[in-house]
């Protein structure tokens, strides 16, 4: 009888593939963590129990059939194991790169909660998809047969790209504008590439254009075409463009020079690894190297700004966060992986305001404390009077999050039907709009989100629009 591969979690410790030295992968914007040689990996999926009720699947945006495919790579039959992923994941490489597991599909492991260490979905996910584009197995996108019906597309981002994927797999005409060069969204020009290489998105843009999405890039929607022009021209609209808006701080000296916002910075920094010209980056005003740099704000943005400073040769790297590190928005793994590479984090501090001249020479800092809980139950800030001091600093990005733009006014369209926050309001199932025929996905819809959320929000849509097709094409019942 074959040997039993699995439920090893008592014999085999939970082990991540080998993390690069802090002071090796602070020199580049290479992934930290190196792939699983495949003993490796089949050892670490057969450490799941195969739980007759995975709440590890449960806790997945995307239901990915995750026993399944750890029992396949664990027997070794990749192939098989590739087949199953990909059924319900459109990027699986990509989720297991950079979906924060803790939170969701590991976080609810029962072995985690067991005491032995979860099962490495998320690094066991990278590596199966990894291994299938590099033997082969990835399939072109080839319909069987082609469609007349055509979607538009607004953006390219994870939500927009997802929702192409398997309308033009079913054989629709697919366009998808982008006001970028390049196709992605925040997956090529807002998370770095420490954490997700490009060419490994780019790869995927790659598959798409082969597989007969045509692409319309450098087109701002609203300026360059009109979205009454885009549904003309189509049959259904997906909108998928994001949120752009940074929230800012005020206070005296908020408008001094080298104070920057996240998104800026960030997007500069990944167009210096694509190589192009970056005249910001050139003249110091978006490049941290030798500076002081305190960046503002404690979630995944600021973890992926002060990162990325190091990586620059900053001086100095501080990131100031109003709570404490248990209250932190961002995931305790990238706090750790900072901390290791060098970042200092000043925990229940606020600014107040800037000193400085013409440029930014420190941020006036006021030291806070944890009050009463809010409505939400978090314990909210509270100034510890008399306890302001200066923190020195050459550039200060300021990393609070983003809203959605205003995009009912933006493009001049009536009765495109917004949230009070401003997001589209879209049904959670089909995510139609309040227009017919138009849908909206991603966090234009759910305000900043996860990549997995808005690829599973991107499928459910396409599956909507070819229902919606579906009925069109319909005969019409006698009466
Ligand atoms: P986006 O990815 O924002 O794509 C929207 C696209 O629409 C963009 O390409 C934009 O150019 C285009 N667009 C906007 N307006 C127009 C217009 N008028 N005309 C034409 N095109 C337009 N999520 C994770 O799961 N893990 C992470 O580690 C992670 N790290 C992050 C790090 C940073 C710095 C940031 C900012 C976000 C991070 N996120 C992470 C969140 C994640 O990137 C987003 O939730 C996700 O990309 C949203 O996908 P989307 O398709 O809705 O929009
Ligand atoms: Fe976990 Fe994300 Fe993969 Fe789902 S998509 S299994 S949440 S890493
Ligand atoms: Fe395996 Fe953990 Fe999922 Fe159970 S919860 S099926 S042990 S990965």
């Amino acid at each position: 009888m074959a040997k039993q591969p699995m439920l090893k979690f008592v014999t085999v410790e939970k082990e991540m593939p080998e993390k690069r030295p802090p002071d090796l992968r602070a020199r580049d914007f290479h992934e930290i963590y190196a792939e699983y040689a495949d003993q490796k990996a089949a050892e670490q999926a057969g450490r799941c129990s195969q739980c007759g009720v995975p709440y590890c699947q449960s806790h997945c945006p995307l239901h990915n059939n995750i026993p399944d495919w750890l029992r396949l790579t664990a027997e070794g039959r990749l192939e098989e194991a590739y087949e199953v992923s990909q059924a319900t994941n459109t990027f699986p490489e990509i989720c297991g790169r950079i979906c924060p597991q803790d939170r969701l599909c590991e976080g609810n492991c029962v072995i985690e909660q067991s005491g032995h260490g979860t099962v490495t979905i998320g690094q066991v996910e990278k590596y199966i998809t990894d291994t299938a584009w590099e033997r082969g197995w990835v399939k072109a996108i080839a319909p069987e047969t082609e469609r007349e019906e055509s979607v538009a597309i607004i953006g390219a981002g994870p939500g927009g790209l997802a929702a192409a994927d398997r309308l033009r797999r079913a054989g629709v005409q697919v366009t998808v504008y982008d006001r970028y060069d390049r196709a992605g969204g925040l997956m090529t020009y807002g998370i770095p590439g420490f954490k997700l290489e490009k060419d490994v998105v780019m790869r995927r843009n790659d598959q798409l254009e082969s597989g007969g999405v045509t692409f319309v890039l450098n087109c701002d929607v609203g300026t360059d075409i009109s979205f009454d022009e885009i549904r003309e021209k189509h049959d259904a609209v997906l909108i998928a463009t994001g949120v752009y808006k940074s929230r800012d701080l005020g206070g005296p000296g908020a408008g001094l020079d080298n104070i920057v916002r996240a998104i800026d910075y960030l997007t500069a920094s990944n167009r210096v690894g694509f190589g192009d010209d970056v005249p910001e980056f050139e003249s110091g005003a978006l490049n941290a190297a030798g500076k002081r740099v305190v960046v503002i704000g404690g979630g995944d943005t600021a973890m992926d700004c002060v990162r990325t400073a190091v990586r620059q040769g900053a001086e100095s790297v501080k990131c100031l966060y109003r709570r404490d590190r248990t209250n932190m928005p961002g995931s305790q793994r990238e706090v750790a992986n900072a901390e290791e590479e060098g970042v200092e984090f000043v925990w229940l501090t606020a600014p107040k305001g800037f000193t400085g001249s013409a440029h930014v020479t420190g941020v006036k800092v006021a030291q806070m404390r944890l009050g009463q809980p809010d409505q939400t139950g978090r314990q909210s800030p509270e100034e510890i009077e008399g306890a302001d001091y200066t923190e020195d600093a050459d550039l200060v990005i300021k990393a609070l999050g983003f809203e959605p733009e205003e995009l009912p006014k933006l493009w001049g369209v009536d009765g495109l039907e917004v949230t009070r926050w401003g997001t589209i309001k879209a049904d959670f199932r089909t995510h139609e709009t309040s227009l017919g025929g138009v849908y909206a996905v991603g966090d234009v819809v759910r305000g900043a989100s996860l990549v997995v959320w808005a690829i599973r929000d991107g499928r459910e849509a396409a599956d909507a629009i070819l229902d919606r097709f579906a009925a069109a094409a319909a005969p019409v019942a006698a009466e």
